[in-house]
């Protein structure tokens, strides 16, 4: 289905255009500085076809938000995004341009998609006249609109229908590799990588790599499991057997690194007659700084006995990592004859699922309140004002009267947020800002 994105500044009355198009008040007018806002989508059908209109949080120039590195970053989640859509529609006000619209319209062709501009707050044809500037952005489709008092949104939605006649979606796999969960199989040299990896591609339950555009020598596998698109990352790294010194820390080879930076999701895999080492602390360290989240696999467990000591010990050296880092889940397996092997994948889909959820700031003020009087945070004096979700990873910003906060007082903190939302199997981090508007972590 035809994937349209409807973008803009603030106050250019995008969400008075959203809907006019989609004919009913569906998005609330939210154009509001500092305020990380969920994108809103809406699909309409008509006669010649359906199409799915997705509304952005308002733009601003990065510069005139100066501290507030919500917006910001808010801004740059909905720009990442932009790939995903067939189709961008942006808005502008007749009333005029300034050198931030000239930075967007570069960044728009930047994502080689169609670009049309909509002019709104032309109510009147003799407005189009003064409105010659719109053209010097380069882009070549205009339309004058009022989006209040519909004028031209009908030819807006006719032009939108024939555009997809004329052009139907080559390749409806783009879209859905773009959506794909990534995900990174990393561990040490005959952690048994290569045989999950094989196991996953022969087995129909879980994978069908028929993707067009994906090739079996290609470095991403997009698969699909339950019906959702899962890509995994260097698939010619799994297959071909590394030169890699056992003595080598493994997460420093780039090879490595680079994997788990493109991941959505790692899936370390540990043979569980090696046990836990040194190196494998300083991954999760590593994957807990980078807010990555991370679920572990302990693979050849055919190969424990029955209650054996070992595995007793294993499962006290992984409580222990667990305790230290974040309570990642982790998947006794075997590669080989593949029990359990599935259980990774579904892990890792329901984490990012997790990790990728919007939490609402009214629910974690809530929260906070509660934490007031608590005697950890009353004895460091310490006056929690404000919390709110810095999206898309589970990062909290928390306004206080301090401009540094004691170690203990974060943990506190991190571990309650975990409990109330259930997200203690994910990295979460809390930054801190005073209300001079300093950021200390
Ligand atoms: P990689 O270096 O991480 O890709 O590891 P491989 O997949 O090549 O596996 C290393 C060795 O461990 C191979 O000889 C595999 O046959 C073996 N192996 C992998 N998974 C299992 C398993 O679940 N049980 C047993 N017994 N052996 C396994």
């Amino acid at each position: 289905m035809p994937q349209i994105a409807l973008i803009g500044r603030q106050n250019v009355g995008k969400s008075t255009l959203f809907n006019a198009l989609i004919g009913r008040k569906k998005s609330i007018a939210y154009d509001q500085p500092g305020v990380t806002r969920d994108l809103v989508s809406h699909q309409f059908e008509n006669i010649e076809g359906n199409f799915n209109l997705t509304d952005f949080p308002g733009l601003e120039n990065p510069d005139k938000l100066k501290d507030d590195r919500l917006s910001r970053e808010s801004i740059e989640h909905a720009l990442s995004r932009l790939h995903h859509y067939h189709l961008l529609l942006w808005v502008v006000d007749r009333r005029g341009l300034d050198s931030y619209d000239y930075h967007l319209a570069d960044l728009l062709r930047k994502q080689h998609k169609p670009v049309w501009l909509v002019v709104n707050y032309v109510d009147d044809p003799s407005l189009e006249n003064e409105a010659t500037d719109f053209y010097s952005l380069g882009i070549e489709k205009v339309f004058f609109v009022s989006a209040l008092n519909r004028r031209n949104i009908a030819l807006l939605r006719e032009s939108m229908v024939k555009h997809f006649q004329a052009k139907p979606i080559e390749n409806e796999n783009n879209l859905e590799e773009n959506n794909a969960v990534k995900l990174a199989i990393i561990g040490k040299p005959n952690a048994g990588k290569s045989t999950l990896f094989n196991l996953l591609l022969n087995d129909q339950r879980a994978l069908i790599s028929d993707i067009p555009g994906t090739t079996r020598d290609s470095i991403e596998e997009v698969f699909s499991y339950n019906g959702e698109p899962l890509k995994i990352i260097d698939t010619a790294g799994l297959r071909k057997k590394r030169k890699v010194h056992e003595n080598v820390e493994f997460y420093s080879t780039t090879r490595t690194r680079r994997s788990i930076e493109e991941a959505d999701v790692v899936i370390l895999l540990i043979d569980s007659q090696e046990g836990i080492d040194r190196q494998v602390k300083n991954l999760i360290s590593r994957l807990q700084e980078q807010m990555k989240p991370l679920v572990v696999g302990l693979n050849k467990v055919d190969l424990f006995e029955k209650d054996s000591y070992a595995r007793k010990k294993l499962e006290e050296d992984i409580e222990d990592l667990q305790n230290t880092f974040f309570e990642f889940p982790i998947v006794f397996f075997s590669a080989q004859t593949g029990k359990r092997a599935l259980k990774l994948i579904e892990r890792a889909i329901k984490l990012h699922q997790k990790a990728t959820q919007k939490i609402f700031t009214a629910r974690l003020n809530q929260v906070l309140a509660e934490l007031k009087d608590n005697r950890i945070i009353k004895s460091n004096r310490i006056n929690l004002n404000y919390i709110t979700h810095a999206s898309p990873q589970l990062k909290f910003l928390v306004f206080t009267n301090r401009e540094r906060i004691p170690n203990n007082v974060n943990r506190y903190l991190q571990s309650r947020l975990s409990k109330a939302f259930d997200i203690a199997d994910l990295p979460v981090k809390i930054e801190f800002r005073s209300k001079y508007g300093n950021k200390r972590t």
